[in-house]
């Protein structure tokens, strides 16, 4: 395993970092993973529950299997991991976190400068009128209805939808730009994420794993362990340098 000392070294001395996040982070949280035992996709087909298609045929699966999240939405709390970022950025030496995940954690854990790919559960949008609600406030119903008698839609992109094109762009940008790369709790197979540290490393840029199991075989920093458990570890390593 790598040494959170030397990566806590180059972060301070880069002051150029950026983290890459995806549904591990929220592990100790308590929201299952993609590709957990038990996890959604275990139980629901993500084509019939979670496509567009099946959005605009029936969107109450959709609502079936994420209303209860929204509808819970402050009960997650982040983790040691998000409060971790939010302090490196704090410390000016992060520029932003990128995350997959749609459970809006990162934002709850004080990060401002946060590049939601997938969107966000917090944001659910009228397709009639476009007013927006914010969870854990939404009408009754599966699927629920706005005021206006529209079907409302969750801010999150579904299978077979395009990535918010200026979160993608400023992504893109992020990782070319970064000289350290933090990439946190994703299986790195989900594209055009999967493709970012790549471009960070194509521009000369670092790239260090937190992940219990290696998925990014190019990484040139490892840390087996559980997001929870390494970034505070690195954090303290960075405070102590400063
Ligand atoms: P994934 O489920 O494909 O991979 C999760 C990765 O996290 C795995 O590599 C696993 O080894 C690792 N992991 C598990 N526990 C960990 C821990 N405690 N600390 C660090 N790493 C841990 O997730 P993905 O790569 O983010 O891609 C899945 C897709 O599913 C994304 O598009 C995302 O939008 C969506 N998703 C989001 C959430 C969420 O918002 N929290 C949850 C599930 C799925
Ligand atoms: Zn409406």
């Amino acid at each position: 395993m790598s040494s959170y000392r030397e990566i806590a070294e180059l972060i301070v001395k880069e002051k150029a970092c950026v983290a890459l996040t995806g549904a591990g982070i929220s592990a100790e949280s308590g929201i299952a993973t993609f590709r957990d035992k038990g996890g959604l996709w275990e139980k629901y087909d993500p084509v019939r529950y979670a496509s567009i298609d099946a959005f605009r045929t029936d969107p109450s699966k959709y609502w079936l299997i994420r209303g209860e999240f929204i509808r819970n939405y402050d009960r997650y709390q982040p983790n040691s991991a998000h409060l971790a970022l939010t302090k490196l950025e704090d410390l000016g030496l992060l520029n932003h976190v990128i995350t997959q995940n749609i459970d809006g954690l990162h934002r709850k854990a004080g990060s401002r400068k946060v590049i939601e790919l997938h969107g966000s559960l917090r944001e659910i949008n009228c397709l009639g009128c476009h007013r927006t609600y914010l969870a854990p406030k939404v009408p009754d119903g599966t699927p629920p209805h706005c005021e206006c008698g529209a079907i409302l839609k969750p801010n999150t992109v579904l299978f077979g939808e395009q990535l918010p094109p200026v979160a993608l762009e400023n992504a893109y940008r992020e990782a070319s730009r970064c000289r350290v790369m933090l990439l946190i709790g994703t299986s790195a197979v989900v594209q055009p994420a999967a493709s970012l540290p790549h471009v960070a490393r194509q521009n000369g840029a670092v790239v260090a794993e937190v992940n219990p199991e290696k998925a990014f075989p190019d990484a040139d920093f490892f840390f087996a362990a559980k997001a929870a458990t390494a970034l505070p570890e690195i954090v303290a390593q960075v405070e102590q340098l400063m």
